[in-house]
């Protein structure tokens, strides 16, 4: 990589440095690392925990990756396999220092309590809700993907990066952006770090296909019911629509769904200013809902009351009860801020 082409990311890193410094100061006193992820990971999480493998085992550290999932759909099942569960890890102990990559819940990392140490555990995250429950924590909402975080982590620590580590990197960033679709003005880190692994040989139209264009007919079919039963509030400030596990039941296979689909268009209508998506779980009498907004709403606020978080524009959580109640809970709470 040309110097030049460098120096905007040694300013990302001379304003980072005291944090940054901690992070490898202990990263290069362990030998045995554990990365972890959050449950139910998505393309950033995955790219997180595969590029701080690459990197760092490229540093001559021991790298285990742990994600307990569930990885289910058509783009995180094919990594299912690269991960180990807690079942097998034999003992908190077998490992010197964990990473909590893209979470910075504590109920969200994605391994059982008895084998993670939370004393012993550094958080890299980019969640506008996020908390330090770990030894050392940078939390920077700024990033529009944690992958990025890593990016310049890993940069830091003076990692050699080959083209597949610049991959799986690169899927993580255009994954949290939606190919560009959340950059903001004061949010565009993310474009010049996707110039410098292409640069050290990523291919983003190999991240696009991967995670935009790996749907089944039968996931697109699915896709047009649930559209349409799109509703509108709020003279259009509001979408919502909804999904019963049920839905995804066809001929006794499952049906690969994800909120992010829904959100394409949602977002597409005009004047829309907060799309919500509940994902009804009739068994456990659960519904899981995702919120996403236009620039000046904080959704994560809301999702927040309810137990969840996320970002300003992207938030989720799960609240108990029947769809009727939470549904009518739910959206009135978000007409008050439309
Ligand atoms: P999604 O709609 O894709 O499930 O989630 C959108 C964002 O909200 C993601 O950044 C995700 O990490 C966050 N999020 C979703 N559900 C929860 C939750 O239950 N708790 C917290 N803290 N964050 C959540
Ligand atoms: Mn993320």
């Amino acid at each position: 990589m040309n110097n030049s082409n460098l120096a905007i990311l040694n300013d990302i890193i001379s304003e980072r440095t005291d944090i940054l410094h901690s992070l490898a100061e202990q990263i290069n006193s362990a030998k045995r690392i554990a990365v972890v992820g959050h449950v139910n990971p998505d393309g950033d999480c995955i790219g997180c925990q595969l590029g701080l493998r690459g990197g760092l085992t490229g540093l001559g550290k021991s790298v285990s990756i742990i994600n307990d999932g569930p990885f289910d759909n058509s783009y995180t099942r094919d990594y299912a396999d690269k991960f180990s569960q807690s079942s097998e890890i034999r003992s908190k102990d077998d490992f010197d220092l964990f990473i909590v990559a893209d979470s910075s819940s504590a109920e969200r990392v994605a391994v059982t309590e008895d084998k993670i140490d939370f004393n012993r555990t550094i958080i890299i995250d980019h969640h506008q809700s996020g908390t330090n429950f770990g030894k050392t924590a940078w939390i920077e909402d700024g990033f529009v993907s944690a992958s990025e975080m890593v990016f310049i982590l890993l940069s830091y620590m003076g990692v050699t990066f080959t083209p597949q580590l610049a991959q799986v990197l690169l899927d993580g960033v255009l994954s949290d952006n939606g190919y560009y679709q959340h950059i903001r003005t004061h949010k565009y880190g993310s474009l010049y770090i996707t110039y410098l692994l292409i640069g050290y040989g990523g291919d983003p139209n190999l991240s696009y296909r991967r995670m935009f264009c790996n749907n089944t007919l039968d996931t697109e079919k699915l896709f047009s019911k649930i559209l349409g039963r799109t509703e509108s509030l709020c003279s259009g400030k509001i979408l919502w629509s909804y999904i019963y596990k049920s839905d995804r039941n066809i001929g006794g296979q499952t049906i690969d769904f994800n909120s992010g689909m829904m959100f394409r268009d949602m977002l597409s209508v005009k004047g829309l200013k907060v799309a919500v998506f509940f994902k009804i779980d009739e068994e456990e009498n659960e519904v899981n809902i995702s919120f996403r907004s236009t620039d000046d709403i904080d959704v994560a606020a809301v999702a927040g009351e309810l137990g969840g978080g996320g970002h300003k524009v992207a938030s989720g959580c799960t609240v108990k009860g029947d769809f009727d109640t939470v549904k009518n809970k739910v959206l009135n709470m978000v007409s008050k801020i439309v």
